[in-house]
């Protein structure tokens, strides 16, 4: 293959911004493909690095030299069906499908097919469409250009994860090539797949993860299901190509409000107040509740126009089928209890409304990084510090006050927001110079520990990719390390796929 370097460049890094490098770079159209790169790579020792939608923030999708494989050119549906006995309709796509491209088919019911689907059933797709306003797909990283697959490989959550769970939630089978070439196929439920006896001796997980959100090491539990370890393994231990999704059965209207508030404890009540309404009464469904600090509100202030004027905003998405006033009626109460300002507070009915407010959080964090590009003009190995820590619920007021109190004392500048009803918020530290980075990256130790302190996650959904691996080590003990890296080498004894992701190199 010949291949000039400047054709592949925008390959060589994601949205964390680090550009790394790749002797060769690989577009596989099948798994037949996938298995032949890898059995050459095993073969002659050679790195490969996993490619899909290159949106991660933790330098996963950097190759540093070796090969890179892309999966955009599997980006096909390969079955649709409904599954009576789940009673949800199953979608199966190729890992390299981008987000955006899957919405798309969702909502017009309409297939972009490989050639011989493997299950495909036109009666399915048929009551589908008729009943398309009534099924989702809740995983919802934010950037849509992300990769099925990426987002397998990255357990992926986002807004509405607050109700619905995060993207394991709606896997229901994968098919891995694995570092030596074999293709398995693993359903959820299975320990043993297909007719591969690979996973007859692989060593047991068997240390315990945090209770929050959680997207940090291997996956471990008491159901030792082995479709789990593949979901969130940050392209270590297989490639992964295929994968079936659940679609998730929905009611009514989605509304979403937006509360400001003056301090960090009436931010806390009126969150508490959503969650507790939520589990008492199956009618008020609170889908995603969403955090922005008044820093945060300041930098978007030109696009939102007036949601600037101080405090500090909650967004509380709502699925709406009974009476919506009356709803919203709870809502407005709730805000006067927990002392905002219900005169301020906004609604989003409409789908141009509720676009809106979802394009300005898409562009908080586009703000960040576009003020860090920016900078690195003068310091060309800046980045910004982003974390992407969960705490328990009882947590929430006090890692808010911690955050904000470290964070002024630090003088450094910075924005929170984030998915405020998984207490689970991203402080974004935006040195101006290498000696305020390193500053930054010494609270950031400190924000970890402090949040394992609190029984939480340092990685809730990013992952560690290649620039959070010390945050490993915070999170679990030096056995629970060994037995995940006993992991790695039962699959991929050369270290060969996602080197330096998970574990330094
Ligand atoms: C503005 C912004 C907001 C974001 N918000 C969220 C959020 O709310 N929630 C969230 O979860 N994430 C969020 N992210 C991060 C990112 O979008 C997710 O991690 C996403 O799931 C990555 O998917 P991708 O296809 O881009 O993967 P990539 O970035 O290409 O890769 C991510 C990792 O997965 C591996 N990988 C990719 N494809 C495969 C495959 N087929 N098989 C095996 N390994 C593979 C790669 O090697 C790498 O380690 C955000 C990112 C941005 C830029």
């Amino acid at each position: 293959m010949n291949q000039a370097m400047s054709d592949f460049e925008s390959y060589l890094s994601d949205e964390s911004r680090v550009k790394g490098n790749a002797e060769k770079f690989f577009f596989p159209e099948n798994d037949a493909d996938i298995s032949q790169i890898l059995q050459f790579a095993e073969k002659n020792d050679i790195p490969v690095t996993v490619s899909g939608g290159r949106t991660g923030v933790a330098a996963g999708a950097v190759p540093r030299g070796g090969w890179l494989l892309s999966m955009e050119k599997m980006s096909q549906v390969t079955g649709f069906y409904f599954d009576s006995l789940s009673n949800e309709y199953r979608i199966t796509v190729q890992s390299g499908l981008a987000l955006s491209s899957l919405r798309g088919m969702l909502q017009t019911g309409r297939f972009c097919m490989v050639k011989n689907p493997v299950r495909y059933d036109f009666e399915s797709v048929e009551k589908y469409r008729k009943s398309i306003n009534n099924w989702i797909f809740p995983p919802d990283p934010t950037e849509p250009s992300a990769q099925i697959g990426g987002m397998t490989a990255t357990n992926a959550s986002g807004a509405k994860t607050f109700r619905y769970g995060p993207m394991r939630n709606y896997i229901r089978a994968i098919k891995v090539v694995l570092p030596n070439g074999e293709i398995v196929y693993l359903r959820r439920g299975e320990k043993f797949s297909g007719k591969s006896n690979i996973f007859q001796y692989m060593p047991l997980l068997n240390y315990s993860i945090p209770s929050t959100k959680h997207a940090c090491g291997y996956y471990s539990s008491n159901e030792h299901d082995l479709i789990d370890i593949f979901i969130g393994s940050e392209g270590t231990l297989g490639v992964i190509s295929e994968i079936e999704l659940a679609l998730k059965h929905v009611e009514g209207e989605r509304v979403e409000t937006v509360a400001f508030f003056k301090d960090h404890a009436s931010v806390a009540a009126f969150v508490t107040g959503l969650r507790l309404k939520a589990a008492v009464n199956d009618d008020f469904i609170v889908e995603s509740i969403e955090y922005m600090c008044s820093k945060s509100l300041n930098l978007i202030e030109a696009d939102s126009k007036g949601w600037g004027r101080g405090g500090m905003a909650v967004f509380a998405g709502l699925r709406i089928s009974q009476n919506i006033a009356s709803t919203l009626e709870s809502v407005q109460q709730m805000i006067i209890d927990s002392n905002g300002d219900p005169d301020l507070a906004l609604i989003a009915v409409s789908p141009p409304d509720l676009a809106r407010f979802s394009s300005l959080r898409h562009l908080l964090p586009e703000k960040v990084n576009d003020k860090i590009s920016q900078r690195r003009k003068q310091y060309p190995k800046l980045t910004k510090l982003g974390t992407d820590m969960a705490v328990p619920d009882s947590k929430l007021e006090e890692i808010m006050n911690m955050y904000t109190e470290k964070l002024i004392e630090s003088k450094l500048e910075h924005v929170i927001f984030g998915h405020i009803g998984d207490n689970h918020l991203h402080v974004n530290i935006l040195p101006a110079n290498t000696e305020e980075y390193s500053k930054g990256r010494e609270l950031y130790e400190f924000f970890a520990e402090y949040v394992v302190k609190c029984n939480g996650s340092v990685s809730a959904e990013h992952g560690i990719g290649k620039l959070k691996t010390y945050l490993l080590e915070k999170q679990f003990s030096p056995e629970s390390i060994v037995q995940m890296k006993n992991l790695k080498k039962y699959f991929d004894p050369k270290w060969l796929l996602g080197r330096g992701n998970l574990f330094p190199e």
